[in-house]
């Protein structure tokens, strides 16, 4: 039987496993089996990968891939805007499936909040058909109603990969938090996520963009992207004095929307304060549950802050990802965050890589001898 190659979870804080996995001999109507070209590997594997979310093992991680449609499934022959899909085509996609019939999906159209949402590399166990259903691994399977996209020519594979799932995530969460023109923004953090959320700010209108985070790295990448000011906490410690120069930069007032892009409950507590009053507040980071922090709710009040969440995103913020990424290439770099490469043998390495925080981006790229 022939089968694909694939860098498999089977226990958590544990080595990942290559596994040889059957391919289908045949498809269902409306699913797609994919070559993978490349997988970015995200923050949320190396969580998944310590257990820090409830996931069913063995798993094949992997969520945002890009790759070549080796077999179409009867009764797919367009893409998620209406392009006409071929053999070949290289195509990607958006890691979860709402199911669009439930009381979230339909009645409220928030879909990321449907219960029956899995995603790829994350809520499919793969000791089980259709078995590969996560981007570590030679081939993708794509069940139906997956929302695909086919990649323009003039857009490279690592452009797509170096934004990754945290540029879709940042376009839902500025969605939802609004950005007025000339609003001067902080993004707290310059992570994927931070950067992204850096690119989308920018290209919102918004004046000033003032990045916290570090390492310097990452702070230099910011710059890249159009940071007007970045705030290394390397050099700045003391959060009052990282409020000290945010209300300089801003002012006296503070931020007229903050960007929490950190994952550290404490950040929250700091992000608040550094808006001005009548500001608004994201928290989007958050994606584990990293525990309780103790703050104070009247600062809520008596700034009069408005607070967000943002959840994931939808296939048309991938719709409009694509787009942004090809018209502005220049601008905004994304394809230069991908910084190592690998092949499936060396998971563990690129993993460990990935959680050490020091690189930009590691990528898998499956078909490499
Ligand atoms: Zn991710
Ligand atoms: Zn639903």
């Amino acid at each position: 039987m022939p089968s694909a190659r694939a860098s498999v979870l089977t226990a958590f804080n544990a080595p990942l496993e290559l596994r040889d996995l059957p391919l289908p001999d045949k498809l269902e109507a409306g699913a797609v089996l994919v070559r993978t070209e490349m997988a970015g590997i995200c923050g949320t594997d190396v969580h998944l990968w310590k257990g820090q979310l409830p996931i069913a093992l063995p798993v094949i991680l992997g969520h945002e891939t890009v790759g070549r449609i080796e077999r179409l499934g009867a009764g797919v022959d367009r893409d998620w805007s209406g392009r006409p899909l071929a053999v070949g085509d290289r195509i990607t996609w958006n890691s979860a499936i709402s199911c669009g019939a439930c009381y979230h999906c339909s009645e409220k159209k928030q879909p990321t909040r449907c219960a029956q949402r899995r995603a790829y590399g994350i809520g499919h166990r793969c000791d089980q058909p259709p078995y590969l259903l996560g981007g570590y691994a030679e081939y993708h399977y794509l069940s139906p109603r997956t929302t695909i996209f086919k990649l323009p020519a003039d857009l490279p594979t690592e452009s797509v990969i170096g934004a990754g799932c945290a540029l879709i995530t940042a376009i839902h969460g500025v969605e939802r938090t609004g950005i007025a023109w000339r609003d001067n923004v902080v993004v707290q953090g310059a992570g994927p996520v931070g950067i992204a959320a850096l690119a989308v700010a920018k290209s919102a209108g918004a004046g000033q963009v003032i990045v916290i985070g570090g390492p310097r790295h990452r702070l230099d990448m910011a710059l890249r992207f159009g940071a007007d000011h970045v705030i290394d906490l390397d050099d700045v410690r003391d959060p009052a004095e990282r409020l000290k120069r945010v209300r300089e930069l801003t002012g006296g007032y503070g931020a007229d929307v903050v960007l929490e892009c950190v994952g550290i409950p404490q950040a929250v507590v700091e992000g608040m304060e550094l808006c001005r009053d009548g500001g608004k507040y994201l928290v989007l980071g958050h994606y584990c549950d990293a525990g309780p922090v103790s703050f104070n709710p009247h600062v809520i009040t008596r700034k009069q802050l408005q607070v967000f969440g943002s959840w994931s995103s939808e296939p048309r913020h991938l719709k409009q990802a694509i787009e942004f990424l090809r018209a502005n290439q220049e601008r905004f770099p994304f394809h230069e965050m991908v910084s190592h490469r690998f092949t499936l043998d060396r998971a563990n390495e690129a993993l460990a890589m990935t959680a050490g925080w020091q690189v930009a981006k590691c990528v898998f790229v499956p078909s490499a001898p």
